[in-house]
């Protein structure tokens, strides 16, 4: 745990010129305030303002003040930022005026539910997190194309693989902000990559996340290039997913780990598998928040679109990837990179929460290829179908007790701000439509 003091320290060994006080808003878009290092010490006695009107999802004009209070832990120099002057960050939290937490702060509301979990005997969280997006070219004037940036597939190779160069940049840049990556690749589609970093408790790997896709972006400018976490870039291909290795652990001890047990995992692990799949439907609003998520979930390009779990199938919701012992966990396989990871982690454990203290029992895993069964065959296995667009997740979210119980005040305001964005859509015109009606 850092202090002031060290942060100080760092800031003056450093040379850093500017601070740049950091958080997210409800959708998880990432936001910050720069300011000088001479502001320093005001910043570190949480005295940075901030306009909560001007964040979605935060709060009325008519008393919008808050506060940032920097998590010390976070502090990261932002090595892209090359010219003008050395660039820290600081990851905040967000606090009303009379010096409590916001109960709408994604990030706090994480924190507040990771916290609850030694109260039930569960230990804490672990979240590792498979970051894919896309790269796309641009034209001479620095503007996107529609141009992917390579043509290549699955774990290709140079020279096919002509992402290469930008992706060990970008990963050189998160080793220097101290990610641990564990691997990087080229995807299945063209233009498609991927980077892997060492899970850690939940707050801090959502924190990571958000700085991920930071540099990313960065870097690829840096390369001519546009990288993009949208989660269907193009029909036919494969989407971008954010898949989530969830575990909990009591200090080293896997709690999931059980190798006397069926499939080596534990009752607490079943119990915590059972209550993900039964929430699964409703916090798809979450962990896939954009009315693009839903594109990316359809039969064919290895993201899921019914409730199941799973040892090796990559048609499941859920999957138990190889390896037990301390590297047991789940792996879901819904979520995207559109969405708030602070919110998507948070809908999830809440679901594997509720199942333990339920003691829910999940259905028998479905090794066969989901998207090639017919519909009986579905039913008789009790694999029900993932929503297909967002009004339908929005609908399952807002029937939900438990995750209304433990997001409080988010999920009426979340699903405030996702209905603006269905009518804002409602009302524009796509290309499709343009093509598909010109001639009627
Ligand atoms: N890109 C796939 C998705 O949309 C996942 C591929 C993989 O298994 O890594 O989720
Ligand atoms: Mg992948
Ligand atoms: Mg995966």
């Amino acid at each position: 745990m850092k202090t002031v003091d060290d942060i100080r320290k760092l800031a003056k060994d450093e040379e850093i010129d500017y601070l740049r006080m950091t958080f997210s808003d409800l959708n998880g878009v990432l936001k910050n305030v720069e300011i000088p290092v001479s502001l320093l010490d005001t910043a570190l006695n949480n005295k940075i303002k901030i306009d909560g009107s001007s964040i979605t999802g935060f709060l009325p004009i008519q008393n919008s003040d808050m506060y940032l209070h920097p998590d010390l832990d976070t502090w990261t120099i932002y090595p892209w930022i090359t010219t003008g002057g050395n660039t820290a960050s600081l990851i905040c939290d967000v606090y009303n005026r009379d010096g409590t937490p916001f109960a709408g702060d994604p990030r706090f509301a994480l924190k507040q539910l990771d916290a609850s979990l030694s109260d039930l005997g569960c230990g804490h969280l672990n979240v590792g997190a498979e970051m894919e997006y896309f790269l796309f070219k641009t034209d001479e004037d620095g503007h996107l194309t529609t141009e992917l940036n390579d043509q290549a597939s699955y774990f290709d190779v140079y020279p096919s693989d002509a992402s290469e160069a930008c992706r060990r940049d970008t990963v050189n840049t998160l080793k220097k902000m101290g990610f641990s990556i564990e691997a990087n690749h080229h995807e299945v589609a063209p233009g498609q990559c991927e980077i892997d970093f060492r899970f850690d408790d939940a707050v801090h790997t959502a924190d990571r996340i958000q700085l991920l896709k930071l540099t990313t972006k960065a870097i690829a400018v840096k390369h001519g290039l546009r990288a993009t976490f949208m989660p269907k870039p193009l029909a036919g291909m494969n989407g971008s997913g954010m898949h989530l290795n969830t575990s909990l652990f009591d200090g080293d001890r896997n709690l999931f780990d059980d190798p006397k047990a069926d499939h080596g995992l534990s009752a607490l692990a079943t119990n915590y598998l059972a209550g993900i799949l039964t929430h699964a439907r409703a916090f798809t609003a979450i962990t896939n928040p954009t009315i693009n998520s839903y594109k990316r979930l359809v039969p064919g390009y290895e993201a899921p679109t019914y409730v199941a779990w799973a040892i090796a199938n990559r048609t499941a919701l859920v999957r138990v990837p190889d390896g037990r012992g301390p590297t047991t966990r789940f792996e879901l396989r819904s979520g995207d990179p559109s969405a708030n990871p602070y919110l998507a982690i948070a809908s999830v454990l809440s679901a594997g929460l509720d199942g333990i203290k339920n003691k829910l029992t999940p259905p028998k895993n479905v090794e066969d290829n989901i998207y090639n069964m017919s519909a009986e065959q579905r039913t008789a296995q009790q694999i029900i179908q993932l929503p297909g667009s967002l009004p339908k997740a929005l609908t399952t979210l807002k029937s939900d007790q438990i995750l209304a119980q433990t997001l409080g005040i988010i999920v009426p305001k979340y699903l405030e701000i996702k209905h603006k964005e269905l009518a804002s859509f409602q009302m524009s015109v796509t290309d499709w439509e343009k093509e598909t009606y010109f001639n009627v």
